[in-house]
């Protein structure tokens, strides 16, 4: 067979020839729309990828994006990868500091940004020494900004040709909240891409015929793929930009006729809410099945978007190690033959392996029985799993000595297959799609004169599927409020990383190595009324 390398140029290509009259739609921050055809962005894309190259960057150099969904970032995503360099999208929701270490960590050359959020990005675009800044979208472009427009036209088209990149070689790059110590990148090859382009197509029957309206911000490791996915098979894309309220993401499903949409179990949980409060005020008739992921979400949510509004929720599990998506349930032909009951408990289970991963779960004994009762950690494999860190060799303990990747998720495996996560061996939470490092927010609050020792632990909670909790022991004599401890707090972290709630205790329960006990605060604390300390 021939080596045909699977890239990023051949999904463009493929688009370019098949479907120019398929359309882009995008929500603009004035809350207008922007439309135009798979035509115009094909042609704004190889403009874009010339220009980059006109700017001096050089096969595998990386351009970091700051921006919403909405098509100048997906001609970003696309025609850096095909003009040979590298996209590298960076997370509008995190500290302006670690943006500032991820940025420069990564060697970004170039960043492309969002002007509306302008105001984010001058708080570390400094820090990080870009050669270029281009500013994206209406309104003035900063001082030493280049405008994107200017830049796409001062590219020439007929300058272009589909080059025959090395598969193997970097298309994009996503960092992951490390569990302990910094974020770590991920790139992401163009093989990588592709085929799992190509699989998330199949895995949710997406093809020409559909309208895709992703929620899942492209900053989130490749937006589950459907940038590409929807390029390779010529489905209308929409782009809801910075409106994601329930609202007006049910206008956009609404006017744009969506097919198919993704999201966090936040997203769906604000989508339900508005659903069960007025039924008939959005006709969804479109919309054939919605996935969400990034969480678990709740069985009587599935149910709920199921039983009261006749609409299809389909759940993935992934990660940004694995491009993402590592199984799915409730996908074409993956209930046949259930009881609506048996439909739901499925449904509310991580899944079976996706085709080309492999999955096996090992305990303190050794590889786990597939039988549904016995955990252990999940361990993958296969051609969309990331098989190190950017330039972090001490985290190369994340995989094993016969090179399968640890997950940190805790499961069971069923015997016909399906993942069920019973816990997570990472220290973490993960509010509304987004992680929190409880270690980081740990040691902070044990710089507070006042605090002798502190413990954070993630709780359930009904919006967010996890919110942080701060188990405080403090000084003898000394007292402090929650208040002032989330004053303290929140010079250092992002709004959403600050603890809503602070428990008192006199003493934090430790392992016989010392470590704080979180098991035992988890069970103690989950469900525990909160108490102000005031
Ligand atoms: P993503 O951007 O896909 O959320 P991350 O790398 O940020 O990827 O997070 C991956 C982790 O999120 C998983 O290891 C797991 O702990 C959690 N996770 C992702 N999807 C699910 C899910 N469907 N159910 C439960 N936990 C999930």
């Amino acid at each position: 067979m021939m080596d045909y390398q699977l890239n990023v140029p051949a999904i463009l290509r493929r688009a370019d020839e098949l479907y120019g009259d398929r359309e882009i739609v995008s929500r603009l921050p004035d809350k207008s729309w922007h439309r135009y055809t798979y035509a115009d962005f094909v042609s704004r894309t190889k403009r874009l990828a010339v220009a980059l190259r006109g700017l001096g960057l050089s096969d595998g150099d990386r351009v970091a994006t700051l921006m919403w969904n909405h098509h100048e970032h997906l001609e970003t995503y696309v025609g850096a990868p095909v003009g040979g360099f590298v996209t590298h999208t960076l997370n509008l929701r995190l500290h302006p500091d670690d943006n500032t270490y991820i940025a420069s960590h990564a060697g970004d050359r170039v960043l492309v940004v969002d002007k509306v959020l302008w105001p984010l990005a001058t708080q570390f675009v400094d820090r990080v020494g870009f050669e270029h800044v281009i500013a994206v979208g209406a309104g003035d472009t900063p001082d030493g900004a280049i405008d994107y427009e200017e830049l796409v036209a001062s590219g020439d088209e007929s300058a272009f040709a589909y080059r025959d990149l090395d598969e193997r070689s970097a298309a994009a790059m996503c960092f992951t909240s490390g569990t302990t110590g910094l974020p770590k990148g991920v790139l992401y090859s163009h093989r990588a891409l592709a085929l799992h382009a190509l699989t998330a197509a199949y895995l949710m029957g997406v093809n020409e015929g559909d309208t895709i309206l992703p929620v899942v911000p492209m900053f989130h490791a490749n937006a589950w793929c459907f940038p590409f996915t929807c390029c390779l098979v010529g489905a209308k894309q929409v782009f809801p930009g910075p409106h994601l309220d329930p609202e007006s993401l049910l206008e956009a499903f609404e006017q744009e006729k969506v097919t198919l949409s993704a999201g966090v179990p936040t997203i769906w949980m604000g989508i339900l809410q508005a659903l069960d409060a007025t039924p008939d005020r959005w006709d969804l008739s479109a919309m054939r099945s919605m996935t969400v992921g990034g969480s678990a979400p709740p069985r009587a949510m599935l149910e709920a978007f199921g039983e009261r509004h006749g609409l299809k929720i389909v759940h993935g599990w992934g990660m940004t190690e694995m491009c993402p998506i590592g199984t799915m349930s409730g996908g074409p032909g993956q209930e046949l033959g259930l009881s609506t009951e048996a439909m739901y408990d499925k449904r509310a289970q991580q899944g079976t392996a996706i085709p080309f991963v492999e999955i096996r779960a090992r305990g303190a004994d050794g590889l786990v029985p597939w039988d549904g009762t016995s955990m252990g950690e999940l361990e993958v494999r296969g051609p969309s799993v990331s098989s190190s860190y950017f330039e972090a060799p001490e985290a190369a303990d994340r995989w094993t000595d016969d090179g399968w990747f640890r997950t940190g998720d805790i499961v069971t495996i069923g015997a016909d297959g399906y993942v069920e996560i019973q816990d997570r061996s990472k220290d973490l939470v993960k509010s509304g799609g987004e992680w929190i490092s409880t270690v980081a927010l740990e040691n902070a609050l044990m710089g507070h004169p006042a605090v002798a020792e502190a413990a954070v632990i993630a709780v359930p909670d009904d919006k967010w599927s996890e919110r942080p909790l701060a188990v405080v022991v403090l000084r003898e004599g000394a007292a402090a409020t929650d208040g002032e401890l989330r004053d303290f707090l929140a010079p250092s972290f992002a709004k959403f990383w600050l603890p809503d709630r602070f428990e008192y205790v006199d003493e934090i329960p430790k392992t016989a190595v010392g470590k704080f006990r979180k098991t035992a605060l988890r069970e103690q604390f989950a469900s525990a009324t909160p108490v102000e300390n005031v």
